[in-house]
């Protein structure tokens, strides 16, 4: 999962991308991206920097600014009405009660976002684990330790995923084994991570590369994309071979707790949030974290859909929950202020929307635009997600007729204004 995050600086907030974890199916060609990877030469990514100051200065001023300011405004509001109950998360190998019967456990992950939260479920007379980490040795024995230490000699009988990317699945598999226990979660999540686990090949990276070179990156990116291969598999070693399939309004019993299942779209493809209505308790997987927002990406296996468009809707999902709702997020820390935390993903992504649209005062490729979105050089993991982002914009705005595709005589797909 590519995240993009605002940050204040200067009195400006400013669009910064972190790497993300969850692969979404660009980890299949291993999230290379239009720039360079670590260590190689800088040209793309130097001329997307250089095109991030043509579009400043193509920006009109007063709408920057009024960009600019509600976004102040909403940061603003986020801060004043976000309250994070536990302000550090629990230590390597630890566990911290959150809510009765439910624990927090943070794993590393070997990005530059660091760190995923997974959950441990009291389940009558074992437990149920929400999410694994990635399928690495350091995580797999932090996982051990907590068995130890933590379990009070009951069972894992459940291993629940809320989606396919490998900080969600990577443990999956080894976990189901471990516990000769059964692997809970939605069809497609457990269909995509099958295919991202078997996309090995040239024929698969194929169209991948396609869709890249279609939306504006160079040769030199490309050839760095197909060299890289699929690490998908290096991060989820197995996938389990069976599962069991949760559903769009399943009820699960979890101990004394009853969660109901809600399908969230524009992130993955059928993502899980499990809501205790009665205790107040989300698990909100990616779909709504307390400080990044999460990646919402045009992918090459499905060039025509609006994921921006599904990812605002499913927002809407979360409207009926009560306002002191604990919102046990993936990355970041839990918190209470659903509301106005939906409040300002919906103002960010129209500002995100305002400012690509501004841009596009001449024809610009996914990848030309990322600089105007996200403003700072990025390494491959970023920009690989950016312009799937900045892709995702464009399809929003050319659905909603503000801008018009032109594709040239080389294939190339840029947008403009309509
Ligand atoms: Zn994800």
């Amino acid at each position: 999962m590519s995240i993009t995050v605002r940050v204040s600086g200067g009195g400006l907030f400013t669009t910064v991308a972190t790497p993300l974890t969850s692969a979404t199916l660009l980890s299949l060609v291993d999230r290379s991206s239009c720039a360079c990877a670590s260590g190689a030469p800088l040209s793309i990514a130097s001329a997307m920097t250089r095109a991030a100051r043509r579009g400043r200065l193509m920006t009109s001023p007063p709408i920057l600014d009024k960009i600019r300011f509600g976004i102040r405004a909403q940061g603003t509001l986020q801060r004043m009405t976000l309250d994070h109950p536990w302000t550090e998360p629990p230590a390597p190998a630890d566990v911290r009660t959150v809510a009765p019967g439910i624990f927090w456990l943070r794993m590393p992950l070997p990005f530059q976002l660091n760190h995923i939260n997974l959950w441990l479920l009291e389940d009558g007379d074992g437990w149920t684990i929400v999410d694994t980490g990635v399928g690495l040795d350091d995580t797999r024995a932090l996982w051990e330790r907590i068995f130890s230490a933590h379990l009070g000699g009951r069972p894992v009988q459940r291993v629940l995923v809320t989606h396919f990317h490998p900080d969600h699945m990577g443990n999956a598999g080894w976990l189901s084994a471990r516990w000769q226990t059964e692997l809970w979660c939605t069809q497609a999540e457990w269909l995509y991570a099958q295919y991202a686990w078997r996309s090995r090949g040239a024929a698969d990276f194929e169209p991948r590369l396609a869709h890249f070179r279609r939306h504006g990156c160079g040769a030199e990116a490309l050839v760095q994309l197909g060299r890289r291969g699929n690490h998908y598999p290096s991060l989820v070693p197995e996938v389990a071979s069976e599962f069991r399939r949760i559903r769009e309004g399943d009820a699960i019993t979890i101990g004394r707790r009853t969660f109901r299942i809600l399908t969230v779209l524009g992130h993955a493809p059928e993502h899980a949030c499990l809501w205790d209505e009665a205790g107040r308790v989300l698990i909100s997987g990616d779909q709504v974290l307390p400080k990044i927002t999460t990646n919402v990406s045009v992918w090459s296996e499905q060039p025509g859909l609006n994921p921006l468009r599904l990812y605002l809707d499913s927002l809407g999902r979360f409207e009926p929950m009560a306002p002191d709702t604990l919102v046990l997020p993936s990355h970041g820390l839990p918190f209470r202020g659903l509301h106005a935390r939906l409040a300002f993903l919906r103002d960010h992504h129209a500002a995100r929307l305002n400012e690509s649209l501004d841009a596009l005062v001449e024809p610009r490729t996914a990848a030309e635009l990322v600089p105007v979105l996200f403003r700072r050089e990025l390494d491959s993991h970023q920009l690989s997600f950016a312009v799937g982002e900045a892709l995702a914009h464009l399809r929003f705005l050319e659905d909603e007729g503000r801008a018009v595709r032109v594709v040239d005589g080389d294939g190339v797909h840029r947008f403009r204004k309509a």
